[in-house]
């Protein structure tokens, strides 16, 4: 009995299969019918053999991970890149400076007493529009020049100045009555003496090209020079 299990049971994977000869068909089954054992042994065999879904090579996932990392990585400094550019441009169109021309800078003086001495004092107003003055400022220059400058966006600008909070551009310049005051505009140049605008004439021309100039008014100078 228990050699013939072992026959069976050797039998039993090929009987499961179906591809045992009829003989052995009989012979199985003839001992089937009599032995638990066996029978219990085949019906485990037929069970299906529940398929472990196997483990997907996940490689192309990966790759597919990372292509799309690498991406939101390039699209994340993409768009820090894109935010320095718009930075820079505002704070580009922010500083942009030209000179002003006269009709964008209104200018307008006055005389005051300050500390027991006479000053002139000259002002622009006009959008954006601002005083830089050339070299430094001492009272005992003769001639004291500022550059009109104006802020090409001033609407840009006044919000950077906002943001940024520091404006130090000057609207004013103080002079000296006697001290020429050059005001260079991108049209012309004004002069002011006294904090009177006033015209250059040519009083003389010297070998070297160069010219000797006087600052007044039209009676004072008008003349006998010539405006130049
Ligand atoms: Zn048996």
């Amino acid at each position: 009995m228990k050699t013939n299990c072992d026959i069976i049971r050797d039998l039993l994977p090929l009987y499961a299969e179906h591809i045992t000869s009829e003989a052995t068909n009989a012979l199985v089954e003839d001992h089937l019918t009599e032995c638990e054992a066996c029978r219990a042994e085949l019906e485990q065999m037929e069970q299906p053999v529940p398929v472990r879904p196997e483990a997907q090579p996940d490689a192309p996932l990966r790759r597919i991970r990372a292509a799309l990392q690498r991406r939101s990585i390039r699209a994340a400094i993409g768009s820090v890149l894109a935010a320095l550019c718009a930075l820079a441009m505002i704070f580009w169109m922010g500083t942009a400076r030209v000179p002003a021309t006269t009709e964008q800078a209104h200018f307008w003086t006055y005389n005051r007493k300050e500390n027991g001495a006479d000053i002139c004092i000259l002002e622009v107003q006009g959008e954006g529009v601002w005083l830089d003055m050339e070299g430094t400022f001492s009272w005992g220059k003769p001639q004291i020049t500022v550059r009109a400058m104006r802020y090409r966006f001033p609407g840009v600008h006044r919000v950077l100045t906002a943001l940024v909070g520091s404006d130090r551009s000057t609207v004013w310049v103080m002079v000296s009555r006697t001290q020429l005051l050059t005001v260079d505009c991108a049209d012309q140049t004004l002069y002011y003496r006294d904090g009177q605008l006033v015209d250059r004439y040519i009083v003389q021309e010297n070998p070297d090209g160069t010219f000797d100039y006087a600052y007044g008014t039209d009676q004072e100078y008008g003349i006998d020079y010539k405006k130049g």
